[in-house]
């Protein structure tokens, strides 16, 4: 390793989830070109991990680095800098991230390694901070950095950033299939926009729905209520996602949906058992790149403790 990149002192690890939406309703454009939403976010186990570690000058590393921008144009270094400015502390740090979040995935990858990078620094700085002060930074980061450091389930509204937390007994068991290539999220939006200039894509139902579903902790009342109003836009760029949510619900998932801006498409399984078998079932259907199992919901961004 480059002398530049060596850690001088103690390093932090941290371990950031992934999301799914279980449920997203898109509202007009506002004034600042943002959409409102209201959603509800539920965590993952499936993980990013970041080493944070004292340095001469900043880095950010990521394994593998593909499709992800190192140094300052990662969601990782932005937010670190962004800390040392608020917190006035703190000093460079070399990043390392071991990234098993798809890329470009819609389950806000680089929104995860955010919020890791805010925590371990926090601890590595030893900054007196409550999490408060923390979530009021991955705000100014991006719309889902918030829901990063909380985790859970939550219900967010507003541009998908002001969190409310929903109670639910329920424990989830997921299937990811991950597409052969990422989608971008603005670009999303704007076909969202064009297909509801040209006609009335279907809307999702209220929130309620699922709100319900989820207090009953019933997973198969969870697949009902799932619904995403991004879907039609997903699967108008990537129309091959629709022979991906024909093959989830064919080998025995409860239900299926894209994943925020997608193009991952989550299918939530009976069980762990179900889960391990619509994930083979999947895997060879031809239908995607990669098939992952996972489950929640998860704690959000928290430093491991050392030995683990
Ligand atoms: P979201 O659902 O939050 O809109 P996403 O999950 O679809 O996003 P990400 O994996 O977060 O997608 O990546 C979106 C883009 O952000 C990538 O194409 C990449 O250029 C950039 N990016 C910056 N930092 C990171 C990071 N640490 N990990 C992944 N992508 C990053």
């Amino acid at each position: 390793m480059p002398p530049a990149q060596r850690a001088d002192g103690p390093s932090v690890r941290v371990r950031a989830p992934s999301k799914v939406n279980l449920y997203l309703a898109v509202g007009d454009v506002r004034e600042d070109g943002y959409h409102d939403l209201v959603t509800v976010f539920h965590a993952l186990d499936l993980a990013d991990e970041l080493t944070v570690a004292p340095s001469r000058r900043y880095t950010v590393r990521c394994t593998p680095p593909d499709g992800v921008p190192p140094g300052a144009k990662n969601l990782a270094g932005v937010a670190v800098r962004l800390l040392a400015r608020r917190a006035k502390a703190g000093g460079p740090v070399a990043i390392d991230i071991a990234k098993q979040i798809p890329v470009a995935g819609g389950m806000a990858g680089g929104s995860a390694d955010a919020a890791a990078a805010l925590v371990g620094c926090a601890a590595l700085w030893e900054l007196d901070l409550d999490r408060r002060a923390l979530t009021e930074i991955a705000r100014e980061i991006g719309a889902d950095v918030p829901f990063a450091l909380s985790g859970g389930t939550a219900l967010g509204t507003g541009r998908g950033d002001l969190l409310s937390p929903v109670m639910t007994r329920a424990r989830l068991h997921w299937v990811l299939a991950i597409a052969e290539s990422g989608l971008s999220t603005p670009a999303v939006f704007a076909e969202l926009d064009r297909l509801r200039e040209q006609g009335s894509p279907p809307r999702v139902k209220p929130v309620d729905t699922m709100l319900a579903a989820l207090a009953s902790g019933e997973p198969a009342k969870v697949a009902a209520a799932l619904g995403n109003d991004l879907q039609v836009a997903a699967v108008s760029l990537q129309p091959e996602l629709r022979r991906t949510l024909r093959a989830g619900e064919a080998a025995g998932a409860l239900g299926g949906v894209i994943s925020g801006s997608g193009p991952t498409v989550a299918f939530l399984c009976a069980d762990a058992e179900s889960a391990g078998a619509v994930a083979a079932e999947l895997a060879g259907s031809g239908t995607c790149r990669s098939v992952r199992v996972a489950a929640g919901p998860a704690p959000g961004a928290r430093v491991v403790p050392t030995g683990r």
